[in-house]
């Protein structure tokens, strides 16, 4: 442990809530003191102390392609050499809507998007615009997805609320809350029951394309797909909640490997973290009808002082451009040996486990059986993940500080990361062993 460290977060905790700006960064639930970092490149972060972690979070996501890839930040230098932003419209921020729209294609609906800072923003737009769209007020989420911290979408929510083992946050009325129908996910039978305890009050069913907020949660075939027809048949909208999937799990999101093969489409997106290339952007997206619901166009009213922010709309350009087919492969081959790694150094010290997958994206689940809800997620040994994380942690390896987050490949991780990792995990298992 590093003294730094100790004290950056000593100063921290008496200047910020936890010491943090998000929960999660405290390491509340694997104990010890947060690393304070000072810079990463490539797949490498580095502490306050100095010392070099190979790192899996990749800022939760948005690090593609490594930590500051030299023409991600070329393009964010050459943005700021121009003003770091005017609050008014750039033809950049029209590219960004076009390339995005471009990669997913015709068969996703896209045509219009609008452009905002955070993945919170992105889906408290997108539940706005579809109660605006429909007339109604109902929402559908799943247990253990996260959709940001807007206050009607914090109800059994993943990430730091699983994390912290919350059934919500207080301060959200119980109004608010009221309008959010909790339903476990993979169940069609609940989604149906739901409408039909509320016909005609369903605005919207909000999914993660693919779960990755309590552990990985991968939607089982046919249920995304089968979500769309539901939906449908019943006058509300589905949004694929795509903040964390999108542009990560290959070249269109999730949906790019799923709903453009089975012929079906959600009614919105929205994107965030890889969209911004580790700067704070987000979006959402639809065909022109539903997103001309949006002022000025529409009544449905939403702004932001630095939405599509000449920097961050340079670095997600500069990203999705360079998000190329090579990049992927290499995203899913490391992840592909690291899942299997960690599953080979659990088992050689017979820890029960499983490794819950969609594409690239894993995470570890301590228990036996298929995780298919929430409620299984829960189920499991967490406690075997603080040693765990922390042997890595020692070994200069940083894992997810939580055993309900995915861990985030990048297309820097080469051989020396990688062994870095294979070599770390023999000890790491011994410690969840224990
Ligand atoms: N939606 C999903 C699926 C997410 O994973 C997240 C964040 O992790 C969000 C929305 C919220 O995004 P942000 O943290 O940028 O507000």
């Amino acid at each position: 442990m590093s003294d730094a460290n100790d004290a950056a977060f000593a100063r921290a905790r008496a200047a910020l809530p936890g010491g943090v700006n998000s929960p999660v960064r405290a390491y509340g639930s694997v104990g010890g003191t947060p690393r304070f970092l000072v810079s990463a490149r490539g797949p490498y972060v580095t502490d306050v102390g100095g010392r070099e972690y190979v790192d899996l979070v990749a800022s939760w996501g948005p690090a593609l392609l490594g930590h500051a890839h030299p023409e991600v930040v070329a393009a964010v230098q050459a943005a700021a050499a121009h003003g770091l932003s005017f609050g008014a419209s750039t033809p950049a921020e029209t590219e960004l809507a076009e390339l995005v729209s471009a990669r997913l294609g015709d068969a996703s609906g896209i045509e219009k998007l609008r452009l905002v800072s955070t993945g919170t923003e992105a889906t408290m737009t997108a539940i706005r615009l579809a109660r605006g769209a429909t007339g109604r007020d109902l929402v559908v989420k799943f247990a253990g997805h996260y959709h940001g911290h807007s206050d009607g979408l914090l109800a059994e929510a993943g990430s730091g609320v699983a994390t912290q083992g919350l059934p919500g946050s207080a301060g959200v009325p119980a109004p608010i809350a009221a309008q959010t129908l909790v339903l476990p996910y993979n169940d069609l039978d609940a989604v149906r029951a739901a409408f039909a305890a509320h016909p005609g009050r369903i605005a919207a069913v909000i999914t993660e394309a693919a779960g990755a907020n309590a552990g990985v949660l991968a939607p089982e075939p046919g249920f995304n797909r089968s979500l769309r027809e539901l939906a449908r048949a019943e006058g509300a909208l589905l949004i694929l909640d795509e903040v964390l999937t999108g542009f990560r799990v290959g070249p269109a999101g999730w949906w790019g490997l799923e709903g453009a093969d089975e012929g079906w489409a959600p009614d919105l997106f929205t994107f965030g973290k890889v969209v911004g290339g580790g700067m704070p952007l987000a979006a959402l997206g639809g065909s022109a009808v539903l997103m001309d619901h949006l002022a000025p166009l529409g009544p449905v009213y939403q702004a932001g002082t630095l939405s599509g922010n000449p920097l961050a709309v340079a670095a997600g350009l500069a990203t999705l451009r360079l998000a190329d087919a090579d990049a992927y492969a290499r995203i899913d081959a490391a992840s592909a040996l690291v899942g299997g790694w960690v599953s080979e150094a659990l088992t050689a010290e017979g820890v029960a486990h499983v490794i819950p997958r969609a594409s690239s994206l894993f995470s570890i689940a301590f228990r036996e059986g298929a995780v298919r809800e929430y409620a299984d997620a829960k189920a499991q040994e967490a406690w075997r993940y603080p040693p765990f994380f922390h042997a890595l942690l020692d070994a200069g390896v940083s894992a997810p500080p939580s055993v309900f987050e995915a861990w985030f490949l990048t297309a820097a991780h080469d051989d020396a990361a990688l062994d870095r990792i294979r070599a770390a995990l023999p000890t790491a298992a011994r410690a969840a062993a224990a």
